[in-house]
Protein backbone atom coordinates (compact mmCIF):
# COMPACT_ATOMS: atom_id res chain seq x y z
CA UNK A 1 0.00 0.00 0.00
CA UNK A 2 1.30 3.47 -0.67
CA UNK A 3 1.57 6.13 1.69
CA UNK A 4 1.04 9.54 0.40
CA UNK A 5 1.32 12.91 2.59
CA UNK A 6 -1.40 15.18 2.44
CA UNK A 7 -0.88 18.48 0.82
CA UNK A 8 -1.44 21.69 2.74
CA UNK A 9 -4.29 24.28 1.18
CA UNK A 10 -2.07 26.60 1.00
CA UNK A 11 0.61 24.85 -1.27
CA UNK A 12 -2.24 23.78 -3.23
CA UNK A 13 -3.64 27.70 -3.52
CA UNK A 14 0.08 28.64 -4.28
CA UNK A 15 -0.24 26.78 -7.51
CA UNK A 16 -2.54 29.27 -8.79
CA UNK A 17 -1.60 32.32 -10.81
CA UNK A 18 -2.76 36.14 -10.50
CA UNK A 19 -2.10 38.28 -14.04
CA UNK A 20 -2.33 41.86 -12.10
CA UNK A 21 -4.68 44.51 -14.63
CA UNK A 22 -2.38 47.49 -13.54
CA UNK A 23 -4.41 50.58 -13.19
CA UNK A 24 -7.53 48.36 -13.29
CA UNK A 25 -9.03 47.08 -10.05
CA UNK A 26 -11.45 45.11 -10.38
CA UNK A 27 -13.11 46.02 -6.91
CA UNK A 28 -12.91 49.39 -5.49
CA UNK A 29 -14.24 50.41 -1.95
CA UNK A 30 -16.29 53.33 -2.04
CA UNK A 31 -14.37 56.87 0.03
CA UNK A 32 -15.25 56.65 3.68
CA UNK A 33 -14.14 58.25 7.28
CA UNK A 34 -14.83 55.17 9.12
CA UNK A 35 -16.27 51.58 7.71
CA UNK A 36 -19.37 50.10 7.90
CA UNK A 37 -18.95 47.25 10.26
CA UNK A 38 -19.57 44.82 7.33
CA UNK A 39 -16.82 46.53 5.29
CA UNK A 40 -14.53 46.49 8.61
CA UNK A 41 -15.13 42.74 8.15
CA UNK A 42 -13.54 41.96 5.00
CA UNK A 43 -10.70 42.82 7.03
CA UNK A 44 -10.92 39.30 8.36
CA UNK A 45 -12.92 37.14 6.06
CA UNK A 46 -11.30 37.89 2.79
CA UNK A 47 -10.02 34.17 2.34
CA UNK A 48 -6.76 36.27 -0.05
CA UNK A 49 -6.41 39.09 3.03
CA UNK A 50 -7.19 42.03 -0.18
CA UNK A 51 -8.74 43.76 2.47
CA UNK A 52 -6.47 46.15 5.29
CA UNK A 53 -7.68 48.61 7.77
CA UNK A 54 -5.45 51.50 7.17
CA UNK A 55 -3.66 53.67 10.01
CA UNK A 56 -7.09 56.28 9.76
CA UNK A 57 -9.04 53.93 10.13
CA UNK A 58 -10.45 53.39 6.62
CA UNK A 59 -10.55 50.02 4.89
CA UNK A 60 -8.47 49.51 1.86
CA UNK A 61 -8.19 47.19 -0.86
CA UNK A 62 -5.59 45.56 -2.95
CA UNK A 63 -7.24 42.99 -5.51
CA UNK A 64 -3.84 40.87 -6.38
CA UNK A 65 -4.49 37.52 -5.47
CA UNK A 66 -8.64 38.21 -5.36
CA UNK A 67 -10.00 35.18 -5.94
CA UNK A 68 -13.46 36.49 -7.00
CA UNK A 69 -14.85 34.01 -4.71
CA UNK A 70 -17.48 36.69 -4.29
CA UNK A 71 -17.48 36.71 -0.54
CA UNK A 72 -17.21 40.98 -0.44
CA UNK A 73 -19.72 41.05 -3.01
CA UNK A 74 -22.67 39.57 -0.89
CA UNK A 75 -21.53 41.33 2.09
CA UNK A 76 -20.97 45.31 0.47
CA UNK A 77 -21.82 45.90 -2.49
CA UNK A 78 -25.41 46.51 -2.05
CA UNK A 79 -25.26 48.76 0.35
CA UNK A 80 -22.87 50.49 -1.75
CA UNK A 81 -19.20 50.07 0.15
CA UNK A 82 -17.64 48.79 -2.78
CA UNK A 83 -18.12 48.35 -6.43
CA UNK A 84 -17.36 44.88 -7.66
CA UNK A 85 -16.40 43.98 -11.15
CA UNK A 86 -15.49 40.80 -12.46
CA UNK A 87 -11.63 41.42 -14.01
CA UNK A 88 -11.08 41.83 -17.41
CA UNK A 89 -10.85 38.59 -19.96
CA UNK A 90 -7.30 37.19 -19.55
CA UNK A 91 -6.69 39.19 -16.05
CA UNK A 92 -7.11 37.62 -12.44
CA UNK A 93 -7.11 34.79 -10.58
CA UNK A 94 -6.08 31.55 -12.92
CA UNK A 95 -6.48 28.50 -11.09
CA UNK A 96 -4.52 24.92 -11.70
CA UNK A 97 -6.78 22.43 -10.79
CA UNK A 98 -5.68 18.68 -9.58
S1 LIG B 1 -14.00 38.32 -4.09
FE1 LIG B 1 -13.31 37.08 -2.33
S2 LIG B 1 -11.09 36.96 -2.55
FE2 LIG B 1 -11.78 38.64 -3.86
S3 LIG B 1 -11.56 40.46 -2.58
FE3 LIG B 1 -13.69 39.72 -2.34
S4 LIG B 1 -13.65 38.39 -0.54
FE4 LIG B 1 -11.52 38.70 -1.20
Amino acid sequence: MKVTTMERIEDKLYQNRYLVDTGRPHIKVRPHLSPSPNLLALTQICPAKCYEENDAGQVEIVVDGCMECGTCRVLCEANGDIEWNYPRGGFGILFKFG
